[in-house]
């Protein structure tokens, strides 16, 4: 037993637990998914992907725990108005992948549990995988000698001396140079490129394209979601904020919610909870996320949300493959918040794309 989940033991023993989730009961808990992991071991992206099974007992345990499961809107609207049940909880998932689809949507299904799918739309309307995260895995998975092998190493001792091109750092600037150089093509050489990069590295891309382990959800399965009961709602069309530059965040929603509201058929109107890639955000912004329509934005900042909070920054709880059932527990009762101080700035992740 590690230390941290020794000293949460002895709390929860304690009876601390309960006294923080008394504490906290009216604020808010919005939890944050993204995809599954379809692939086979080791786990790649430990918060961008959860193994299937890992999800549905994360689930299955929220569905028993008493804590109320409300809609993102309904959950929104009633801290608005002071009327929030005590402790409660909304889900939220990011990015729209197949995988979410095919191993997130029937389990919440089964278990009658409201959520909401923060949905990019570039990938779903042009199909293929989400390149820069499939590059990154194929780098950070390939065999050191064929990696030692390719042009991208010499290239990468030269702009950078004295990293080491098979360590982690190595293995994430080359990801990031080939993520770039393959971004500069025109769309329709794009995979092609990473079939290249792939055959050079020794890696079968066959078994990831064929599984889909990258997807983004496409436009049918969209709609299949939203058939199913997911609400469906904005995180830009292409996964990027444009140093934050207002005009064209404004831009990235209207995209987004013209081709969510083609796709859904459902009145744009509807579409008024954001939440920001990669969860790049700034105060700069929150004026013209507003004039958006947006009624709630939620970011990748963890702690819960409380009445006063400004809406267009709300923080979340993000899950994660590594996290104890014990961990996940003290998160939602807010004694985690308690102990690390607020408001802590999740380590940076995986999971930016680029259309
Ligand atoms: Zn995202």
């Amino acid at each position: 037993m590690g230390t941290t989940t020794a000293a949460l033991s002895v709390l929860k023993s304690a009876g601390a637990f309960r006294l923080a989730k008394r504490t906290t009961r009216s604020k808010l808990r919005i939890l944050c998914y993204h995809g599954l992991w379809l692939g086979g071991r080791p786990q790649y992206g430990d918060c961008l992907y959860m193994q299937p099974r890992m999800f549905e007992e994360r689930m299955e345990w929220l569905a028993r725990s008493g804590y109320p499961v409300l809609s993102l809107d309904e959950a929104i609207a009633r801290l608005d108005e002071h009327s929030l049940p005590a402790n409660a909880v909304t889900i939220t998932i990011d990015d729209g992948w197949f995988s979410t689809l095919m191993g997130m949507v029937p389990v919440l299904e089964r278990l009658r549990l409201p959520a909401t799918l923060y949905a990019t739309t570039y990938y779903s309307t042009r199909g293929g995988p989400v390149l820069n995260v499939l590059i990154d895995y194929l780098v950070s998975h390939a065999p050191a000698d064929a990696l030692a092998r390719s042009l991208y190493v010499r290239d990468l001792a030269r702009s950078h001396p004295g990293l080491a091109a098979q360590s982690n750092a190595g293995r994430n600037a080359i990801g990031g140079q080939l993520a770039s150089a393959v971004d500069a093509l025109p769309g329709n050489q794009r995979l092609d490129a990473v079939r290249e990069v792939a055959a050079t590295l020794d890696m079968d891309i066959i078994p990831i394209l064929e599984g889909r382990w990258f997807d983004l959800m496409s436009e049918d399965e969209l709609r299949q979601a939203h058939r199913r009961g997911v609400d469906i709602q904005l995180h830009t069309h292409t996964h990027r904020m444009h140093e934050l530059a207002p005009e064209k965040v404004t831009g990235e929603i209207e995209k987004n919610r013209t081709e969510l509201s083609r796709i859904l058929n459902v009145d744009p109107s509807t579409l008024r909870h954001f939440c920001y890639p990669s969860g790049v955000h700034s105060r700069v912004v929150f004026d013209a996320v507003r004039r958006c329509g947006i009624r709630s934005a939620t970011t990748t900042e963890t702690g819960l949300v409380s009445i006063e909070d400004e809406r267009m920054s709300l923080s979340r709880i993000l899950d994660c493959q590594s996290m104890g059932l014990l961990e996940f527990e003290a998160r939602l009762t807010g004694i985690w918040d308690m102990i690390t101080g607020a408001r802590e700035r999740m380590l940076p992740r995986k999971e930016a794309y680029t259309g």
